[in-house]
């Protein structure tokens, strides 16, 4: 799949703020990146919406598609199943955008053995009080679920040397630039910028 777009996997704790920095980043990079939709057998939470946050399917649903071949990699997270399709990447990636998958460090590693050239990105939060201070802001979950999360917390961080990319989201902007800036340096790189400007290197050298 040799393209001018990059996959970037994007793990992180949840409360990381991991949705947020790849919104904030579409908003102004729009027209050269996006973000591939995953499938999920989890419930909605109150404001996601089918086929944008995720596509939303049944146990049944995701076996079938696993059967298919239908996915580019997926993973059970906190008991239920997570996926990428093929599907939600292949085009874009030809399309010479960059695409990132906000999948965990399971995916991560699947992705890096499937595509080498794929970058992974950590997102780290400023320390773990402000995680849980984060994670009860949400207003979304109960007590229980948080003191789970936070559990699953320390286990994705447990492999934050597994990735290319650590972003510490401490102050948002600068975790935003921090991001930016690594996008960027990978679009200069010597093999996306010489099949960008083929004519340009004709011309340069003729
Ligand atoms: P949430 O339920 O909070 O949306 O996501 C739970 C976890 O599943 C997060 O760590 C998220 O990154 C991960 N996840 C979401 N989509 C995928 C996917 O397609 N593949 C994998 N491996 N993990 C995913």
């Amino acid at each position: 799949m040799a393209s001018l777009g990059t996959l970037y996997v994007v793990s992180a704790p949840s409360g990381a703020g991991k949705s947020s920095l790849i919104k904030a980043y579409l908003a102004d990079h729009g027209d050269n990146a996006s973000v591939s939709v995953s499938h999920t057998t989890r419930a909605p939470r109150p404001g996601e919406e089918n086929g944008v946050h995720y596509h939303f399917v049944n146990h049944a649903e995701f076996e079938k598609l696993i059967a298919q071949d239908a996915f580019f990699e997926w993973a059970e997270v906190f008991g239920n199943y997570y996926g990428t399709s093929k599907a939600a990447i292949q085009q874009q990636l030809e399309q010479g955008l960059d695409v990132f998958l906000d999948i965990d460090w399971q995916g991560a590693r699947q992705v890096k053995k499937l595509q080498p050239n794929a970058k992974t990105i950590f997102i780290a939060p400023p320390s773990q009080a402000e995680l849980l201070s984060r994670l009860q802001k949400r207003g979304q979950d109960s007590d229980e679920v948080i003191a789970k999360r936070m559990q699953e917390a320390q286990s994705e961080i447990s492999h934050y040397d597994e990735f290319d990319f650590i972003v510490v989201n401490d102050d948002f902007a600068q975790a935003l630039a921090d991001l930016t800036a690594i996008l960027r340096a990978q679009r200069c790189t010597q093999q996306k910028q010489a099949k960008k400007h083929q004519a340009l290197f004709s011309d340069l050298l003729a």
